[in-house]
């Protein structure tokens, strides 16, 4: 911790996918060769037409700052998104494009929350919900769940949780990093306890949607009751591949959009003109153009799901979405490997990537100290030999 630096960052955690993402490579350069299950990144390329776009949108000469709030077919685009896969209205004020979904997250933790203001986070939760709250003044709540009730909130846990300081509730469906898919009818049953308590605002991080392995996608935003009081945010790094591209959008009231546009004003501006050009592209296609890479993630996750259970000690659920295994781990706790003392996730991910040079992220980033997150957006060779450095260092 540096004095010299404001309390603000000294205080906020260091991103653990990205920190584990980072000393991967970094391994990977001083030539050890380590295979990376950290990060939360496909490895398809992205679609020729998405790219031919961009290509095409250079060669128009695209190079000016954009709208703040993103280019105006743009925003038309991601209407009609909405309106053919989750049947939501929305008009161009309501839709704010940003750097990232991780942005437009950012600017609504940073428009929504005062200081002291509390957040629910049902964990376990994507890593950067609880730091982005806390830097915004708020005060993250987690809500334990179990992996015997598939890492989902129940409504009666919920209502519990809620307070008069609650401003915020933010889940991902399907959930990063649990893989777990809320359906409508559970939806339902926490939107009936939060249509009780009309000032708290509902972020539905969607990212994952169209990776989705057969269970249905439901927003909350479709409940006619939940609406007006909830923002959907998506993007493109997950369905098309785009992760460097940064293009993430919302969905949401006006009086929250023009809040974020006032936000991402002040901050970046408008993002990157020739990645908002290709996502008109990568939206107007059918989602059927990028299945085969949801039928991979699929069969990615029979595999590594039969791996991890001839591995004794991982205790898993069933992922319905994203490309995320959430193994409980505790078995090993208070164990000795090769003289290594495991008392939580964060030792036994450190033992993985030093005795199997498997990377991981342990499962304390994101709200559940008893569990690791392997990500198995790589290939089938890679998640077989990984699972077999993995049981070779624990047997
Ligand atoms: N939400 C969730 C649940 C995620 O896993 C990610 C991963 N990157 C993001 C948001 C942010 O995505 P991006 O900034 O790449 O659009
Ligand atoms: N969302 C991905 C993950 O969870 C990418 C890393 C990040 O943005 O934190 O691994």
């Amino acid at each position: 911790m540096d004095k010299r630096l404001s309390t603000r960052v000294n205080e906020m955690a260091t991103s653990a996918t990205l920190a584990m993402a980072a000393k991967t490579r970094e391994l990977k350069e001083q030539g050890i060769d380590v295979i990376g299950l950290s990060l939360g990144e496909p490895d398809f390329p992205v679609p020729d037409y998405v790219k031919q776009a961009a290509i095409q949108a250079i060669e128009d000469n695209y190079h000016s700052y954009t709208p703040v709030d993103g280019y105006g077919d743009l925003k038309n685009a991601i209407i009609t998104k909405f309106k053919r896969d989750n049947n939501l209205s929305y008009v161009p004020s309501q839709i704010v494009v940003s750097t990232g979904a991780k942005q437009s997250l950012a600017n609504l933790t940073m428009v929504l929350l005062n200081e002291g203001d509390e957040v629910l986070l049902p964990a376990p939760y994507w890593v950067s919900y609880a730091d982005q709250c806390k830097v915004a003044g708020g005060v993250p709540k987690e809500i334990a769940t179990s992996i015997e009730t598939d890492f989902k909130v129940t409504a009666e846990a919920l209502e519990a949780a809620i307070t008069p300081k609650t401003k915020l509730i933010i889940y991902s469906s399907p959930c990063n990093p649990s893989g777990s898919v809320y359906s409508r009818k559970e939806l339902r049953k926490l939107a009936d306890v939060l249509v009780k308590y009309p000032d708290i605002i509902v972020i539905s991080d969607e990212i994952y949607e169209h990776i989705n392995f057969g269970s249905g996608h439901t927003s909350m935003a479709e409940f006619d009751d939940m609406y007006e009081r909830t923002v959907v945010v998506n993007g493109v790094s997950k369905a098309f591949s785009m992760t460097g591209w940064r293009i993430g959008y919302i969905g949401g009231p006006e009086w929250i959009a023009r809040a974020c546009n006032k936000m991402q004003g002040q901050v970046t501006s408008g993002t990157n003109c020739i990645a908002q050009r290709a996502t008109i592209t990568a939206l107007e296609n059918p989602p059927s153009k990028i299945k085969f890479m949801v039928d991979a993630f699929k069969e990615r996750r029979t595999l590594i799901l039969k791996l991890l259970a001839d591995i004794n000690g991982f205790k898993t659920n069933v992922p319905e979405g994203a490309f995320y295994v959430f193994p409980d781990v505790s078995y090993f706790f208070g164990k000795t490997l090769r003289g290594k003392n495991i008392n939580t996730a964060s030792d036994f991910s450190l033992y993985l990537l030093e005795e199997a040079k498997v990377a991981t992220v342990t499962g304390e980033a994101f709200g559940d100290p008893n569990c690791i997150r392997i990500s198995y957006a790589t290939s089938e060779s890679e998640i077989k030999e990984a699972m077999k450095r993995v049981k070779a260092a624990l047997d």
